[in-house]
């Protein structure tokens, strides 16, 4: 038997021919552990998913050392979706959302809507933000833009246009995909397509060469609307033939693909010295019966924290 094709990865690459560069995600497990750890809805699901291959996208396109977090924040049945990715391709996620509300939305329209206006309907109004942190004594980016357009990539392209002035083109798909046992697995994929200021190899006039970079960009970007869901989704489709079969005549050469994963950078830890950084009367607040209960709001993993190991979290503190 053939190994199956990898996944859960960023494969960058290039268009020889139209100065274009893009950048392919396919994520697997990294969709499906998001999901499972807190048994998501579909509708959350499927946002959850798609900003999870946004993001990867889009960090893709970044330079940095840390991590890079999106988030949507709005007024409707999700309140707040949150994505981070760290350079190393750590993946996590979560959403608050309103069960009653949610309904509300889904009610009469059948088991899942359709992904068509996710944005309105799901987050209503608000904002994307996109931070950059890259650790203490940096300056951290941020990006802000309000939620605009019918679905999260949508938006996506508003902050490119926006934030970044990058003229660049995505595609992204997200859904339930069997897997080779016949099972329903939650899966997405994206591709992005950058436009590269042309380096002056033609010695044409200026005008003829603006003419030609832009046809051959409207052409890459026809190409790249040609890629199916099915095509983003499929995991016995090899990245590099997906890029081939889209791309092949125009020379396309792809370069070492970076694994992602979800992995959460939550840790004992972590939560110990947040709890420490209150006060211990506001601990003793947080109480669930003699124990204080932290958990994390990306990988749902429960900290607990018994009396005698408040006692010595405290020890030396005044009572
Ligand atoms: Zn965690």
């Amino acid at each position: 038997m053939s190994e199956p094709p990898p996944d859960n990865l960023v494969q960058p690459f290039q268009i020889e021919s139209m100065a274009a560069q893009g950048r392919l995600v396919r994520l697997g497990d990294a969709v499906q552990a998001v999901v499972t750890a807190h048994d998501y809805p579909a509708d959350v699901a499927r946002v959850l998913g798609e900003a999870e291959a946004i993001a990867a996208v889009i960090a893709g396109t970044l330079k940095f050392d840390g991590v890079m977090t999106f988030q949507v924040k709005g007024d409707g049945p999700v309140n707040m979706l949150v994505v981070d990715v760290s350079s190393d391709g750590a993946l996590r996620g979560y959403a608050q959302f309103s069960e009653e509300k949610l309904a509300a939305t889904s009610a009469g329209t059948g088991a899942i809507a359709g992904p068509q206006q996710d944005v309105p309907r799901l987050f209503g109004s608000g904002y994307l933000v996109l931070t950059v942190d890259q650790g203490p004594d940096t300056q951290r980016y941020q990006g802000i833009v309000p939620l605009k357009g019918a679905t999260l990539t949508d938006c996506a392209h508003t902050y490119f246009r926006q934030s970044v002035q990058l003229e660049a083109v995505l595609k992204v798909a997200v859904d339930r995909v069997a897997d080779a046992d016949g099972v329903l697995r939650w899966r997405a994929g994206a591709l992005i397509l950058q436009k590269l200021e042309q380096r002056g190899i033609q010695q044409q006039s200026g005008d003829d060469q603006d003419l030609d970079s832009d046809d051959s960009w409207r052409r890459a970007v026809a190409l790249l609307g040609s890629c199916t869901s099915a095509e983003l989704l499929d995991p016995s489709l090899h990245p590099n033939d997906l890029l081939y079969r889209l791309f092949n005549e125009d020379g396309v050469r792809a370069f070492d693909p970076s694994p992602l994963a979800m992995r959460c950078r939550c840790s004992r830890d972590r939560v110990e010295n947040v709890l420490r950084s209150f006060p211990r009367t506001e601990i003793t607040d947080m109480k669930i019966g003699d124990d204080v209960v932290v958990t994390c709001e990306f990988c749902n993993e429960s900290y607990i924290f018994g009396p005698v190991e408040i006692d010595a979290m405290y020890e030396g503190d005044e009572a």
